[in-house]
């Protein structure tokens, strides 16, 4: 464990690179089309986009660039939330496929001004990328939806191979980590729909270092557990700016491979990806299909 302001050198990164990641980018770029990945500048985009032993993997956002929510760890802009744009399902669909990737996330901001929460959006974007290519498979990073089961339904019912919502942290600091309007028992019943309504693998993340105890790690494992979620990741909180929460300590690697065996052995998670630069769509392509091969 590192605590204070200094990163420690685990968390330093190389600049992506390979055939792969500079074949996708200048694809990206003759369409004008922007990752998450890239937007985030993700350290791990070199990793995911070339998946060397499996399907690369890319994430896309929909419906915007501003949340209706404030989440005291994410860089995402509140408020002024525009109308969605109905040609958005169809362009992702069409950027996928040009693109050649095997494993696409799609992951949304919160969109509570609008009734359904953006849920009949999300799921046309799933249909119109299986419609023009079933073999793609489709990761969703979906909201809480404010727990509105008929909106979980719609996006089950589109047909996504995996379906991650993440509880981001233990149940004692989902605030001040997470907006209000979140909470753990809300997040916990989204996966567990998911799971009792459908064979789809259910998928969730905790960032580590906001000043969770080992207690209440494990004891969120054997929730996730419970509810039947399949995979797990843990990453490393990083603040985005100085106005955001607090890192309380850089968890050192040693530690996440403990977590990533507990998850695997003692708990059964198809997988857990755990590491201090691990993100919930970190090669999520590549170690869903070696999992599934087990
Ligand atoms: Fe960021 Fe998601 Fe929170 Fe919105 S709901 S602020 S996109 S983490
Ligand atoms: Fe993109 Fe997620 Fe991989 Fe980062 S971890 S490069 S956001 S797919």
């Amino acid at each position: 464990m590192q605590r204070g302001r200094r990163k420690p050198d685990w968390l330093k990164s190389r600049p992506p690179s390979g055939s792969r990641f500079t074949e996708i980018k200048d694809r990206l770029r003759e369409r004008d089309l922007h990752t998450v990945c890239e937007e985030a500048n993700c350290p791990n985009m070199g990793e995911c986009w070339s998946g060397r032993d499996g399907p690369g993997t890319a994430t896309f956002m929909l419906m915007g660039d501003r949340c209706s929510r404030g989440c005291n760890f994410c860089d995402v802009e509140t408020g002024g939330m525009e109308p969605l744009d109905p040609d958005e399902p169809a362009n992702v669909a069409d950027a996928v496929v040009d693109i050649g990737l095997d494993y696409v996330v799609l992951t949304s901001v919160d969109r509570d001004d609008l009734a359904d929460g953006g849920s009949a959006h999300f799921a046309e974007t799933i249909r119109a990328i299986k419609r023009r290519d079933p073999e793609i498979l489709v990761e969703t990073l979906i909201p809480d939806f404010q727990g509105d089961p008929e909106a979980i339904d719609r996006i089950v019912d589109a047909g996504p191979d995996v379906i991650a919502h993440n509880v981001e942290t233990v149940e004692r600091l989902q605030w001040p980590v997470r907006d209000r309007r979140a909470n753990y028992e809300q997040s916990l019943a989204v996966l567990d729909r998911v799971d009792r309504e459908s064979d789809i693998h259910t998928k969730t993340s905790l960032m580590l270092g906001v000043g969770e105890y080992h207690h209440e790690v494990y004891r969120t494992l054997g929730d996730l557990s419970e509810v039947g979620v399949d995979v797990v990741t843990f990453g490393q909180y990083l603040q985005p700016s100085r106005s955001h929460l607090d890192v309380f300590e850089y968890v050192h690697p040693d530690a996440f491979e403990t977590w990533r065996a507990v998850a695997e052995t003692e708990f059964d998670f198809l997988y857990c990806a755990s590491g201090p630069m691990v993100r919930s769509s970190y090669k999520a392509g590549e170690l869903f299909v070696e999992a599934l091969l087990r």
